[in-house]
């Protein structure tokens, strides 16, 4: 029997190999920080999501290790049969705080969290009104319930009152509008104020998976909603503790109290999964903390994204526009996704990792090289990234004035 579908499955392993698509990975021999190491030598990181430099952050680790004595290696349960401690309950309550919310349930990730919430509260007759550059997570998560589906287009207010009129039409009970807070191709924010204005012109809620901005985007870190203002328009607020938050694993939704109760009782990836490790619990309780009482790490990402974007302007690279960590450089034009491959490799060979997504990741003719700063890079650490993307950019397209034209970047 398998012998037939072994040739299938090969098949499609070289369609994956031959489109261009195929993901190698790279094998760390070092802890993940701003400076790492693989088999192939050191290297500066810069496609990590370790935005306050916390995964490898020395009281996160004292915490973890310590917590091992006290609260042993694993739960072997599921939260409701005897798979919570103390500090489980703990770290709920400490994200309420840090949100903003009445309450938190925690999950294994932020994937699972996004699985788990949909199918609880939305159901046939309802209607889930959703970004199309929302996260895999959201869109399966989605999937798995059987309410309406309506997308809209990215960011766009007109087309997003125009689902909301078709499903005020087909008659929905619960309307939800969903969206990412940072979209992580762009590093652009989604417009919550005019999302929340427009659901509540409609009588939906608001959810926002907050992923890609919980710790340091806002104030005081609290993410986009603080950012904009609207903490107490957003309805359901997702996240994960996998980025920023000490970058181990763990996912939430914190919500209004009914909400968090009810995906208790019913969200069958918390039901019927393991529960988050203990010493992944007490590492992340310490990663909160240091996020929260201290802006010395939000305010030195920031500084660093700044250097990083203006540095890269003068020397003529073309940026998305933003203020976020993640900054996306561009090449544009048919030529662009080579370019941007080729220039990527060249910088790591350099001992500079920084990774190219092009079609179908990203729109055809937008291919770009992703950079993700951290409060962990030094001022040379930046200065050697972009010293790394104009000699990439020289080897690979010359030296002359070409590059303006075929990479984008204005004459
Ligand atoms: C990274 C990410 C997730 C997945 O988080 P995990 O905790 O790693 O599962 C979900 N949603 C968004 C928007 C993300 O960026």
């Amino acid at each position: 029997m398998y012998a037939e579908i072994k040739d299938e499955l090969a098949a499609t392993l070289t369609e994956i190999r031959d489109a261009g698509l195929w993901k190698d990975e790279r094998r760390l021999t070092t802890a993940q920080s701003a400076h790492i190491a693989t088999s192939s030598g050191d290297a500066l990181n810069f496609c990590a999501n370790n935005y306050l430099g916390l995964a490898d952050h020395p009281e996160v680790v004292a915490a973890a290790r310590d917590s091992l004595q006290e609260w042993g290696f694993g739960m072997a349960s599921v939260r409701f049969i005897c798979g919570t401690q103390a500090q489980h309950a703990a770290l709920e309550a400490e994200l309420s705080r840090f949100l903003g919310t009445e309450d938190t349930i925690l999950y294994s990730s932020c994937f699972d969290a996004n699985g788990g919430v949909f199918e609880v509260l939305f159901g046939e007759g309802d209607a889930i009104i959703s970004d199309e550059l929302n996260h895999a997570s959201l869109i399966d998560g989605i999937r798995l319930c059987k309410a309406a589906r309506f997308r809209y287009r990215n960011a766009d207010m007109a087309d997003l009152r125009a689902q909301l009129v078709a499903a005020a039409a087909a008659g929905a009970r619960r309307v939800v509008v969903v969206t990412d807070g940072v979209f992580s191709m762009d590093g652009s924010y989604a417009p919550l104020p005019q999302i929340c204005d427009l659901a509540e012109e409609f009588g939906a809620l608001v959810m926002v998976d907050d992923s890609h901005a919980v710790g340091f985007i806002g104030p005081t870190g609290a993410g986009t909603p603080e950012l904009f203002g609207v903490r107490d328009r957003v309805d359901i607020v997702g996240g994960t503790l996998g980025k920023a938050l000490g970058g181990a694993s763990g996912g939430y939704i914190a919500s209004h109290r009914e909400v968090v109760s009810l995906l208790r009782q019913r969200s069958r990836p918390y039901l019927f999964s393991n529960a988050v490790a203990p010493s992944v619990v007490a590492g992340s309780r310490t990663a909160l903390r240091l996020a929260h009482d201290s802006s010395e790490g939000r305010e030195r990402l920031r500084a660093n994204a700044s250097l990083f974007r203006s540095l890269m302007s003068d020397a003529g690279f073309e940026l998305l526009p933003g203020e976020h960590p993640i900054v996306p450089v561009m090449f544009r034009g048919d030529d662009g996704a080579r370019l941007a491959s080729q220039i990527a490799d060249a910088m790591l060979a350099e001992g500079v990792y920084v990774i190219a997504f092009s079609y179908p990741v990203v729109p055809k003719g937008a291919a770009r090289i992703r950079v993700q700063l951290s409060a962990a890079h030094s001022e040379a650490d930046i200065r050697a990234c972009v010293t790394a993307f104009v000699a990439g950019r020289d080897s690979v397209v010359g030296h002359d004035s070409v590059v303006s034209s075929e990479s984008g970047a204005s004459a």
